[in-house]
């Protein structure tokens, strides 16, 4: 299905927004722990009872269209009981292969929109991303609020451009042209300036809250009962965080007993990225050319 682009930009502060979701520095490292052998990229689905993957969307995203109706209005294109899951601010030891192992075991699949920074902490779980199927954008290079005015217009798009780059490197190929602004804060000209890139701007339908619930329940009751009122959406979820991961399983569960449908997007084409991003990001974070930490030296196996 092809979906024409077009947006349309309703407000800049947003009733989903999502602030300190976050961290800024790795994870401290342990003893070397066991290898996590990378997803099979298309794996036969062994559970029966799989919530699965409903049907596949393929966006073209010339023009930079706009999704997700707390923000973008015009682009309504999932069906009753239908659902997007999106997981951002990962990739993170623990709570990500924790996710990619959920929706491995219920064969479905989401959006991952991962900070730049996060990507170069921990390039081997962003890889585990990719090879699972799951389709990744990105949420910025430093999780930055592009709506903070002491930030100036060609620092608003370093943070998108070196997002985009991080990632790239991250995975050794360019992402979709998929992107979430940090706490969903829309600047418009940098609306405008990715409608110029290409780029696609996710807002969402409804927000989980994850990143305050205090335990797994929240996460789950939240978003479930927001789905129910809306009857479908593109749902904003964090990998990121410990009781996502947690509630991840149940909500599956829930998902299935209200007879929801999970749709996969993926972009017509990868996003192009600029050259001299590429080359901040290396410089920046003092990375090699070519990503290649071992696994062993991030990847936790969670449990076999
Ligand atoms: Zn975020």
């Amino acid at each position: 299905m092809r979906i024409a682009a077009g947006l349309i930009f309703a407000g800049a502060v947003s009733l989903c927004a999502s602030g300190l979701a976050w961290s800024q520095t790795p994870a401290p490292k342990g003893a070397p722990v066991p290898q996590a052998a990378p997803a099979p990229a298309k794996a036969a689905c062994a559970n029966p009872n799989a919530l699965g993957i409903a049907r596949v969307v393929e966006i073209d995203t010339t023009g930079g269209p706009g999704f997700g109706f707390e923000h973008f209005k015009q682009l309504d294109f999932l069906r009753d009981h239908e659902v997007v899951l999106t997981f951002d601010d990962g990739p993170w030891p623990l709570n990500t292969p924790s996710v990619l192992k959920t929706l491995a075991e219920e064969c479905t699949t989401g959006i991952f929109f991962p900070i730049g920074k996060h990507s170069t902490y921990y390039p081997e779980i962003l890889k585990q991303v990719a090879a699972a199927g799951h389709t990744i954008g990105s949420h910025t290079w430093s999780h930055a609020t592009l709506t903070n005015k002491k930030l100036n217009e060609d620092q608003r798009k370093e943070e998108i451009e070196k997002g985009f780059s991080a990632v790239k490197w991250a995975l050794g190929a360019p992402p979709s042209p998929f992107f979430r602004f940090p706490a969903l804060q829309h600047p418009p000209e940098m609306v405008t300036y990715l409608g110029t890139r290409n780029i696609a701007m996710f807002s969402c339908d409804l927000d989980s809250f994850d990143f305050k619930a205090r335990n797994p329940k929240q996460v789950i009751d939240v978003t479930m009962r927001k789905l129910d009122k809306l009857g479908k959406g593109i749902i904003l979820l964090h990998d990121f965080h410990k009781y996502t991961a947690e509630a991840l399983p149940e909500l599956m569960q829930r998902l299935k007993a209200g007879g929801y449908k999970v749709v996969k997007m993926v972009a017509k084409a990868p996003v192009q990225t600029i050259a001299q991003y590429d080359d901040e990001v290396l410089k920046d974070a003092k990375l090699p050319t070519v990503s290649s930490r071992p696994v062993s030296s991030v990847v936790q196996t969670i449990s076999e």
